[in-house]
């Protein structure tokens, strides 16, 4: 017998059960971003590769080692699984010119794919949703991005999310500090790890992003970026501040905080919580001004966030969120073969007055079908039979009353069966206190 097939390691099923809580988590998201203003836009889930090597950094974690590229068969293209969603969503725009009339809010969602150890909290494919801020230069668009994000912890009661905010300043800026913190290392080289060593002359600022505890001490003590930011650099990162102030959104200063992306300046932030072991950080981002030119724009200064679902989800449920399994209005059983074909017709004339009827499939007694409606959750059960069918009739009974009155079962004519069955609906979840 050939051994059962299974997905791939770091790729996950997301079953029923766990979908139900991805949808109401996603509704929440499209709701929110509406009332930002943000519209959604949707790019292909494989790019050429140059685009993420050129966007996000040839010395990255992401491009070193983590992409999925293959050969197109036909014509030996290299091409990537999106990795991160920015880089798209800037092609897009250009391709597509979207801000010749003016700055663009933009979101999306959907699987992104990096080869990393899995482990809780990480995995190869996720699935952030991108918040996209195009045109926009002032401090205003990054606090407001922020201002987003706690209103969405809130809204779904998550707490101790706390928030880290950086600026990264300008190129020029961080060339000065680069001089500085290369000297700094290289007096130090001894107490770097073989990583630390490899990207001494690549890319500095990132060791100092290390969880090596080993090197706390000696990236504790480096110069610090911040030190080195100019006049427009620090009013900006005063400018963001001032209005998370105003907004009584509490922030901490992690002059460590530089993202594993390389196109950021300015601002930067992430959302971190130590629930979740190593793998604590739900949401990050930050201005990433030189990007539209470094692609081939006109310059355009942009600032967004990603947030990864999979990591607030976890976060929701141990916080004692519990999403409730979907349940029909109703459950339809019927028995015999008019019965069967008339049963079809009510349940899709039910559907059409908007009630969620889960017709019975597949046969079987009586009483197993009201097993099932039983099973099922619903509120009611409809019941049609040779008697029923021939009366042009469907009998309803209460699946969840206590009160024999309810649990009784009535006659209710075909042709007006929408009305009494949304009293009996209404009445009982009146009785359960859910309405
Ligand atoms: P980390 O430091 O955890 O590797 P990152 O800086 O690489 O994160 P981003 O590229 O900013 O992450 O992605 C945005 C968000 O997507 C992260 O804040 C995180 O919540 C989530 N995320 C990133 N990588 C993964 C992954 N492999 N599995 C699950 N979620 C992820
Ligand atoms: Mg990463």
């Amino acid at each position: 017998m050939s051994q059962t097939l299974q997905a791939i390691r770091g790729m996950n099923d997301i079953l029923p059960v766990e979908a139900d809580l991805w949808e109401e988590f996603e509704e929440s998201v499209r709701g929110w971003l509406r009332a930002y203003g943000y519209r959604p836009i949707r790019m292909p889930m494989v790019e050429p590769t140059p685009l993420f090597a050129r966007a996000i950094g040839e010395v990255t974690d992401i491009v070193e080692k983590e992409m999925y590229s293959f050969e197109d068969a036909l014509n030996g293209e290299s091409l990537t699984l999106r990795p991160e969603g920015t880089a798209s969503c800037v092609r897009a725009v250009l391709q597509h010119n979207l801000l010749y009339d003016g700055p663009k809010r933009l979101w999306y969602m959907g699987p992104m794919f990096r080869h990393e150890r899995p482990q809780k909290g990480r995995y190869r494919q996720f699935h952030p949703v991108g918040v996209e801020a195009m045109g926009f230069a002032g401090p205003d668009i990054d606090a407001e991005q922020i201002a987003m994000c706690a209103r969405l912890w809130d809204d779904m009661g998550l707490l101790r999310i706390r928030l880290e905010l950086n600026s990264l300043g300008q190129g020029a800026e961080r060339a000065r500090h680069r001089a500085d913190l290369l000297t700094y290392l290289e007096q130090h080289h001894d107490q770097l790890d073989a990583e630390a060593r490899r990207r001494l002359h690549s890319n500095p600022l990132r060791i100092l992003d290390t969880k090596n505890p080993a090197l706390q001490a000696v990236v504790e003590a480096a110069p610090k970026l911040v030190d080195y930011l100019g006049e427009d650099s620090l009013r900006h990162f005063e400018g963001v501040q001032q209005l998370l102030k105003d907004a009584a959104i509490p922030y901490r200063i992690n002059t460590r905080l530089v993202r594993g992306l390389d196109y950021y300046n300015l601002t930067v932030f992430e959302w971190v919580t130590e629930q979740l072991g190593a793998q604590g950080t739900v949401c990050a981002g930050g201005r990433y001004d030189g990007l539209i030119e470094q692609l081939g724009g006109k310059p355009a200064p942009a600032c967004g966030f990603a947030m990864g679902i999979e990591r607030l989800l976890a976060l929701w449920l141990d916080q004692g969120h519990r999403q409730e399994t979907p349940v029909p209005d109703a459950y339809l059983v019927h028995q015999g073969e008019a019965a069967a074909r008339f049963a079809f017709r009510v349940a899709e004339a039910l559907r059409s007055a908007g009630f969620a009827i889960h017709l019975h499939c597949g046969g079987g007694s009586f009483k197993s079908q009201m097993k099932k409606a039983d099973g099922s959750g619903a509120q009611l059960a409809l019941i049609v039979g040779d008697d029923e069918t021939a009366a042009n009739q469907v009998s309803v009974k209460s699946l969840r009353s206590g009160f024999d009155q309810r649990a009784e079962q009535v006659r209710v004519g075909f042709d007006d069966l929408a009305a009494p069955l949304g009293d009996r609906l209404f009445l009982m979840e009146g009785d359960n206190g859910s309405v």
